[in-house]
């Protein structure tokens, strides 16, 4: 029976280059996996992810009207990946988990665990609650112990508490804290 696998982390762990990878061995196997990234995050162009080493790969671009049972119901599907998982919704969620045992196929998912406030975002809440396997990809804090959280930093470098949910566009500035350093002051 096929899994679905939620691989979580702070941002610039490495989670695209990771997918980027494992997407590879599937195809060295001669399987068909197809990926799927949120067409919210248009840093690199839309239908494209890429990883911060500078490897880029084709994706489908999924937003909150996305059915993936529909989206997929014609393709050859022998492992689906979904790149920027924080940004599903509940139902979307459960699409994948029923992918997994009907089409009985692997889906792996890769997102961010917490917002800049630290909260959960919907993707990752019903990924944390349903995935068959968690992973998590580690990142460190300037302090040396593993960094957990996200922090969005304005002009002066100062950790934002207000603001939207999704700030990717321009210049938003985030850097990675241990949960102590993510809630002490400065
Ligand atoms: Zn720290």
């Amino acid at each position: 029976m096929s899994k679905l696998y939620f691989y979580y982390a702070t941002m610039n762990a490495g989670k695209t280059t990771n997918l980027i990878q494992s997407k590879y061995n599937y195809e060295e196997q001669g399987m068909s996996p197809v990926v799927f990234t949120a067409a919210i995050d248009t840093r690199f162009g839309m239908n494209k992810i890429t990883s911060r080493v500078g490897l880029s790969i084709d994706a489908i671009s999924f937003d909150e009207d996305t059915n993936f049972l529909d989206a997929l119901a014609s393709m050859q599907l022998d492992c689906l990946f979904v790149d920027e998982a924080q940004f599903l919704n509940k139902r979307q969620v459960q699409e994948l988990l029923k992918i997994t045992y009907s089409r009985d196929v692997p889906v792996l998912c890769y997102g961010l665990r917490s917002d800049f406030k630290g909260e959960l975002f919907e993707g990752s809440k019903y990924l944390l609650a349903w995935a068959d396997k968690l992973q998590e990809l580690k990142s460190i804090c300037f302090c040396g112990k593993k960094a957990t959280m996200n922090a969005r930093l304005d002009k002066k470098g100062n950790k934002m508490k207000e603001g939207d949910q999704i700030a990717i566009e321009g210049a938003t500035k985030y850097n990675v804290f241990c949960a102590k350093h993510f809630f002490v002051k400065g």
